[in-house]
Formats: C-alpha cells, sequence, structure tokens
C-alpha cells in the first residue's frame, strides 16, 4: 500500500498545531505595530518582549536587566530567519567595534552556505579566513583549530549540527579554545536547537543562530542570539527595531509562533527525540542492508533524526525522483540538485570519492512519522535502488564497475 512519507525534516518542518493556534490572534484580530501606542500597538509589544524571554528560559541566556524597556530584547534578536541571523553574527561581528582590529576568522569547510558565503564575502574585503577540515566522520579537527587560532583571531565560528550528516561538534571545547585567544564564538546552531540540549551559558557561547522552520516554527523568522556586550554592526538600517540592528516591522505572528514552538520542542525533547532517534536506528539498520551502501556522518555523535547514506552506482536526483514516486520525500547532495557538477561540499569535505558522493541520500525523520512509516521507506529505497542500479551503466554482474564509475565522473 502507498504511503506519503515526509523524511525531509532537515529542510524543513511542518508547523505545529501549538504554534499555528498561538500566532493566529496576531494575525488577524491583533495586526497593530509593536511599535504603535494604542493598545493593540502595545499589545504586540509586550507579546513580542514575552517571546524573547521564552526564547532566551529555552536557551539559558541570561536574564535581561530590564524587560520593561521599549526595546529591552535582552540578548534575544529576532531575524528573518537562520541565514540571515549568520550574516548578522558573521558580517556584523567582524565590522562592529568588537572585533577590535582582528582580521581573521576560523570556521569549518562543511557550515552552511549562509556561514560560508558570508566568510568569502568578508575575504574579499580583505579578512582572512581559515576553512578547517573534517574527519571521515564530519568532526572538526581540534588540533589543527588549536594552530589556527592566533591574536589576529576575532571569530570562531562552527555550526553545532550538520544540516546534512548531522555531526554534532564538541561547541563546548571548540568554544573555550576560541575564548583562549580572545575571540568570540558563533555557532550556528539552526538543526541542534529544538534537537539537542543547548545552553549558551554552560557551552560558552557568544553568538547563536536559530531558525524556527527547523523545529516546528513558521518558515522565515529566526533569532541571532547575542551575549551582553557582543557589539554588532547592524544588518539592516532603518527605524531602529531589533536594538537597531534588523531595522524593519516586526513580524510579530512569527516571533511569538517560533517563542510557542521552541518551547515545545523544547519542554518536550527527551521523550520525542528519544522516540525520533529509536525512529532513525531503524531506519538506517534497515537501509544498511542494500548492498553497496556506506553510512555517513558519526554514528554516534549525530542528531537523532538525521540518517544520511551513499549507494554506489547509483545518481541521488533519479533517487530523489524516483522515491517521490513512491510517496517518499528525502534529499540528496548530488550535483545537479545543486546546480553545479560537484556533489556537496560537506560529501567532498569528509572525504568521499566523486563517483561515490554521487548517489547520496538523506532521510530526516520527525515527530510525526511512525514506524510504518520507517518500514514503508526501507522498501521504498532498496527497491528504488535496485531499479535504478538495473538501469545504470557502471552496474555490473550484481556490482559496482568502478573503472567506469570514475570516468564518468572525472569532470
Ligand atoms: C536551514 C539552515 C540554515 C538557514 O536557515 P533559514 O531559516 O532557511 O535561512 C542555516 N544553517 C543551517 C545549518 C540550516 O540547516
Amino acid at each position: 500500500m502507498k504511503r506519503i512519507v515526509y523524511a525531509d525534516n532537515a529542510a524543513t518542518t511542518p508547523l505545529s498545531e501549538t504554534a499555528f493556534e498561538a500566532m493566529k490572534p496576531w494575525l488577524t484580530e491583533f495586526y497593530g505595530n509593536p511599535s504603535s501606542l494604542y493598545r493593540i500597538g502595545r499589545a504586540a509589544k509586550e507579546a513580542l518582549n514575552e517571546a524573547r524571554m521564552t526564547v532566551g528560559r529555552c536557551l539559558n541566556a541570561a536574564e535581561p536587566v530590564n524587560v520593561r524597556n521599549d526595546y529591552a530584547p535582552g540578548e534575544i534578536v529576532f531575524t528573518g530567519g537562520g541565514s540571515q541571523a549568520d550574516n548578522l553574527a558573521i558580517h556584523g561581528f567582524m565590522h562592529g567595534p568588537g572585533a577590535k582590529g582582528r582580521k581573521h576568522i576560523i570556521t569549518s569547510k562543511i557550515e552552511h552556505h549562509a556561514v560560508l558565503y558570508t566568510c568569502e564575502a568578508l575575504e574579499k574585503e580583505g579578512f582572512t579566513v581559515t576553512y578547517l577540515d573534517v574527519d571521515g566522520q564530519g568532526r572538526v579537527d581540534l588540533t589543527q583549530l588549536k594552530n589556527a587560532l592566533s591574536e589576529d583571531t576575532a571569530l570562531v565560528t562552527i555550526m553545532a549540527a550538520n544540516n546534512e550528516i548531522g555531526t554534532i561538534q564538541p561547541i563546548r571545547e571548540i568554544a573555550a579554545l576560541a575564548h583562549s585567544v580572545g575571540a568570540v564564538f558563533h555557532t550556528d546552531a539552526v538543526q541542534a536547537v529544538g534537537h539537542m540540549p543547548i545552553d549558551v551559558q554552560a557551552m560558552g557561547i557568544d553568538l547563536l543562530s536559530l531558525s524556527a522552520h527547523k523545529f516546528r516554527g513558521p518558515r522565515g523568522v529566526g533569532v541571532l542570539y547575542v551575549k551582553k556586550g557582543v557589539a554588532l554592526e547592524p544588518l539592516v538600517y532603518g527605524g531602529g527595531q531589533e536594538r537597531g540592528l534588523v531595522s524593519g516591522t516586526e513580524n510579530t505572528a512569527g516571533c511569538i509562533g517560533l517563542a510557542a514552538a521552541m518551547k515545545e520542542a523544547v519542554e518536550g525533547m527527551d521523550e520525542k527525540m528519544g522516540y525520533v532517534k529509536r525512529l532513525t536506528d531503524r531506519l538506517v539498520e534497515g537501509v544498511m542492508k542494500i548492498p553497496y551502501t556506506h553510512y555517513t556522518g558519526d554514528p554516534v555523535n549525530r542528531l537523532p533524526g538525521t540518517a544520511s547514506f551513499v549507494f554506489e552506482a547509483i545518481e541521488g536526483e533519479g533517487l530523489i525522483l524516483f522515491l517521490d514516486n513512491e510517496g517518499v520525500m528525502g534529499s540528496t547532495g548530488s550535483a545537479c540538485s545543486t546546480g553545479s557538477l560537484d556533489p556537496s561540499h560537506v560529501l567532498m569535505a569528509i572525504g568521499l570519492p566523486h563517483e561515490i558522493a554521487h548517489g547520496s541520500l538523506r532521510l530526516t525523520l520527525g515527530e510525526q512519522n511512525t514506524e510504518e512509516d520507517v518500514d514503508y521507506i526501507i522498501e521504498a529505497v532498496a527497491k528504488v535502488v535496485a531499479r535504478l542500479r538495473s538501469m545504470s551503466p557502471v552496474w555490473e554482474n550484481g556490482k559496482p564497475n568502478l573503472t567506469a564509475a570514475s570516468n564518468l565522473h572525472s569532470h
């Protein structure tokens, strides 16, 4: 029996009912501009501050000194999503007084493009960037980090968990190393928040990006956590909202939806993520029975819902389209899907050969998925992989023909 199974929760998640209900009044009855002085404006501003407090508590940010102040967001700055938060953190910090004239940034080769391309843009302005290598499971090389740190290092930006392979980084250790030379530590925690415990104070995080739609909030709204005392240049100039860092009339409903979804995700995390992890383990076990299949990422320190694989003698785009026909939605880091010839920078960084990296599949589960979904996915993947291989020029007599494969991909 055909099912429809959404297994691409790292791309985005369905809005939770709680978040939707929390948002509704702010889209309808209380549509006032939070800067307006009449009742529906004041109500919006109060609700926004309440949302900030909720977010701050979920991250264990320090309590704001004066919550009643007009623009007193404490340490929580709302943005238009995760990419904006990353841009504000990196661009804003390097151009601000906090960088103290230091010109060096350290990041990793497996960051999201919101981080990588911001760093590349800064290189063109004369900043220097070190892109750290990762090992075969996607873990940042801490020795290389130690060696790269200098008195010129202003910022270390390393993601908490990777969006393609799910590998979790040793954030505490990285933050401590950054601080040892007086650098500030930023983490893109867009995949981590709501899926693993985050405590900005205990982990030593100075700047942290998150995005609502990765934990069942609405798309188009995120947060940059800014530790007190860390100065940033604005991302958007204008009316002075969000401490002047991101001007523009606030997305009241979105921010409230973010806070509601975050509270729901964080409060129920142990139970929900335990369940999701069990589903993912079952999925990995089933898919790994397919011959010539490799697991990618760190099998232990990984996000509970992420399962990623490469299949030899398979093209990822074909896999995704055939799986869609079976009702299964997943994603690939393969070439054509990203519009370039090279497979994903993450799969290259973990050292996969081109001809194998082309056959990648990422399945990311959420609390909405069931065991029946998982069993159905396993069956569908096995069927589609066998079918694609039977049509593949690099598959012969039940096994991959590696010479043909590497010739095919020698661009
Ligand atoms: C999704 C994602 C982003 C971008 O967030 P948006 O809200 O889509 O802008 C950044 N970093 C990581 C790790 C992500 O997974």
